[in-house]
C-alpha cells in the first residue's frame, strides 16, 4: 500500500490522518503532543518519534499544523521532514500559512528534490474526518496528477489555481472575505440587540436576505443564542488568516486593504479575550455595555 506519512494532529489533522487509515494507506504519525495520536495508533498507523522519522520511505509527507512557524519546524527543522524524505517524495502542506512561506517552502523542498504542492483546504473538522473537504491547489499539472491519490481520501472537491502559491493565494482571500463578514456581522447583530429589535425576526432576515452567506448564516445564529459549541475555527487562527491574507494583499495592491487591516483589528480583540474561543465570540467584546468613559 502506498505510504504517507501524516503530521499535526490537531482538530483538522487528526480527522484527516484517520481517512488514510481509512482508505487502507500505510500511515505514520506525528504530532507535538502525542496524546492526539493514541485512538489512530490503535487503528493501525504507526507512531514516529519526530517528522523525520514518520518520513523515512514515505511515497507522500502530509502536513496540517497551524502556521508558518509550525510549518517550518515540522518540516525544515532540526528533525523535520526534509532532512529524512527522499528525493521524489509528495510533500503536500495542507495548512493555511503565508504565501511568503508556501513560496519558500517550496524552493527549500524542490532544491531537497522533492515535489511540492499546496493544498489547503476549506471544511470543518466534521469535513476532514468525512473526507469532504475542498481542496485549494497550487500545483505544476504533473505534480497534481501524481499527489491526487493522496489527495482523493481528503477530498470532495479539489480545485487547481494554477502555480504552487495558488492555492494558497485563494485560501488566504477566502477567510479574509470570512473574516471580514463574521467581524461585521458581529457588529449588526450587536447594533439590533442594543436597538430592541426582535431577533427571531432580525435571524430569519439575515439567513434569508441579500447578505446571507454560508457564513453569515452560520454564525449569526451561533451568535445571537450565544451558543459556541463545538469551537471549530478559534480566533486564534482566524487572526492568523487575516494577517497573512492583509501582507499578502499589501504586495499586491496599490491601495491600501483597509476592510482587511479592519477585520484584523477587529480579531485582535477577539484572540486577546480567548485565542482558542469560538471566533463568532466576538460577539461578546461587540455587544458588551456601554460603560461610563
Ligand atoms: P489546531 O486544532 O489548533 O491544531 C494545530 C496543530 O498544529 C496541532 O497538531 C499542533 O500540535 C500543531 N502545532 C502548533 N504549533 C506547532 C509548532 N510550533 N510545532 C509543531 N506543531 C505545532 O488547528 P486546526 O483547526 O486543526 O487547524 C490546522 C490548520 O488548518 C491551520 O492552518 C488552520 O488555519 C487550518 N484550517 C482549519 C480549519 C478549521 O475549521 N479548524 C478549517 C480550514 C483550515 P499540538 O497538538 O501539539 O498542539
Amino acid at each position: 500500500m502506498p505510504r504517507v506519512a501524516f503530521i499535526g494532529l490537531g482538530r483538522m489533522g487528526h480527522g484527516m490522518a484517520g481517512r488514510y487509515i481509512a482508505a487502507g494507506f500505510d500511515v505514520s504519525l506525528w504530532n507535538r503532543s502525542k496524546a492526539k495520536a493514541e485512538d489512530l495508533i490503535a487503528r493501525g498507523a504507526r507512531w514516529a518519534t519526530s517528522p523525520a522519522d514518520a518520513a523515512v520511505d514515505a511515497d507522500a509527507i502530509v502536513t496540517m499544523v497551524a502556521d508558518d512557524e509550525a510549518s517550518r519546524n515540522v518540516w525544515l527543522g532540526e528533525h523535520g521532514a526534509a532532512t529524512a524524505a527522499k528525493p521524489g517524495t509528495l510533500a503536500i502542506e495542507c495548512s493555511t500559512v503565508s504565501y511568503a512561506h508556501a513560496l519558500e517552502l517550496s524552493r527549500e523542498l524542490r532544491g531537497r528534490g522533492l515535489i511540492y504542492i499546496d493544498s489547503p483546504v476549506t471544511g470543518l473538522p466534521d469535513a476532514a474526518a468525512s473526507g469532504k473537504l475542498t481542496l485549494l491547489v497550487g500545483a505544476e499539472p504533473a505534480d497534481l496528477e501524481r499527489a491526487r491519490p493522496f489527495l482523493a481520501p481528503l477530498a470532495g472537491t479539489t480545485r487547481h489555481f494554477g502555480a504552487v502559491g495558488t492555492g494558497t493565494v485563494f485560501k488566504l482571500i477566502n477567510n479574509l472575505m470570512g473574516a471580514v463578514q463574521i467581524a461585521s456581522l458581529a457588529e449588526g447583530i450587536a447594533m439590533a440587540e442594543k436597538a430592541g429589535l426582535d431577533m427571531a425576526i432580525v435571524a430569519e432576515s439575515l439567513a434569508t436576505g441579500a447578505v446571507a452567506s454560508p457564513q453569515v448564516i452560520r454564525h449569526s445564529r451561533r451568535m445571537i443564542a450565544r451558543d459556541f459549541a463545538g469551537a471549530s475555527f478559534t480566533a486564534a487562527l482566524r487572526h492568523k488568516d487575516a494577517a497573512y491574507a492583509v501582507a499578502l494583499a499589501e504586495s499586491l495592491l496599490a491601495a491600501p486593504p483597509v476592510m482587511g487591516r479592519a477585520a484584523v483589528a477587529a480579531y485582535d480583540l477577539a484572540k486577546a479575550a480567548g485565542p482558542d474561543d469560538d471566533e463568532g465570540k466576538m460577539i461578546e467584546i461587540v455587544a458588551r455595555p456601554k460603560g461610563p468613559h
